[in-house]
């Protein structure tokens, strides 16, 4: 039987991502950035209806909030289908350093305001900058949520983003993960009975845990910018040959879809990888790898996946 593939979209606005490079932002500038979302929803959209693809769109309330053009988008893509998960609604790069209370208060805040717009509950969590920890995982189960995402199961992500951190103003700052994110499962599974339950203490959260697919031994992610690096080189179709052997969480960013001169990007985030590669050049490369895809995984969103894995398990 063939494997499943679900492709996963982190919605970071052009503002959260001006973050991520450590600027901070004028209320002038936050509105001139505000074209994000419908500018890429629209290119997502007409990508996979040209390739019959449902995915997950994983939103943070506060690049939408004030914004009826892009709550109109994220309407947009539920209506065809598409899962709109949450990112959290303020998408703090140091999420797991908050107390108990106020993650749970930004995760709920965030399922209430997705709902208003797709009339939804999201069922899919994950963090901003992949963090994890067990308090996370307990906390996620109380809200509801079938699934989560969080989880980074690599080494070299983890030190790229450490080494990332350290000049960064603090609130910027990636937040902690528990070690065990490291040597987690790099396929999706029931965290319950993953070697997460060390650390729940008694917790049996009725979690499933789909992390962003990594290859074997390396740990070393595989995801859009592998794709845009690589092409369709040797490289890739090694790599694309080890992944084939288990489900595939395929992850992308909003941003991939830019083209920072076509579309007149602020010129800050032409430090972001791949951001000046041509747009046509990027679809390209995705549709190839998703096509071949098409031939050797089942396309599932991500929550019907979950979904089906948890009753697998039962
Ligand atoms: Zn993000």
């Amino acid at each position: 039987m063939k494997n499943s593939c679900s492709v996963q979209v982190d919605l970071d606005s052009f503002a959260t991502l001006l973050h991520f490079y450590n600027y901070r932002l004028t209320d002038r500038e936050l509105k001139e950035l505000s074209i994000f979302y419908p500018l890429v929803i629209s290119r997502f959209l007409d990508l996979f209806r040209r390739l019959d693809i449902k995915a997950t769109f994983f939103v943070a309330g506060w690049d939408v909030e004030g914004n009826p053009e892009a709550a109109e988008s994220i309407k947009l893509l539920s209506s065809q289908g598409h899962e709109v998960a949450s990112h959290s609604y303020a998408h703090q790069y140091n999420f797991t350093c908050l107390n108990e209370k106020e993650i749970e208060s930004d995760i709920q805040k965030n399922s209430n305001f997705i709902e208003n717009i797709t009339g939804l509950k999201p069922l899919g969590f994950k963090t901003p900058g992949c963090c994890s920890t067990a308090a996370l995982f307990a906390i996620i189960s109380r809200c509801g949520f079938l699934y989560d995402s969080s989880v980074a199961p690599s080494f070299i992500y983890e030190f790229w983003k450490r080494m990332r951190s350290i000049s960064k103003h603090n609130e910027y700052r990636s937040g902690k993960s528990d070690f065990i994110s490291l040597i987690s499962p790099r396929i999706p599974y029931r965290v319950s009975r993953s070697i997460w339950r060390y650390k729940l203490a008694g917790l049996s959260p009725q979690i499933i845990e789909m992390p962003f697919s990594c290859l074997p031994f390396t740990r070393v992610p595989f995801y859009s910018n592998s794709l845009f690096m690589f092409g369709e080189n040797a490289i890739n179709r090694l790599c694309y040959s080890l992944l084939k052997r288990n489900h595939l969480i395929f992850f992308m960013h909003g941003i991939d879809l830019v083209d920072l001169y076509k579309d007149n990007v602020d010129i800050r985030l032409r430090a972001h990888p791949f951001v000046s590669m041509p747009l046509a050049k990027k679809i390209k490369h995705l549709e190839v790898f998703l096509q071949k895809a098409k031939g050797d995984f089942i396309f599932k969103r991500s929550d019907v996946l979950a979904r089906e894995i948890l009753n697998n398990n039962k």
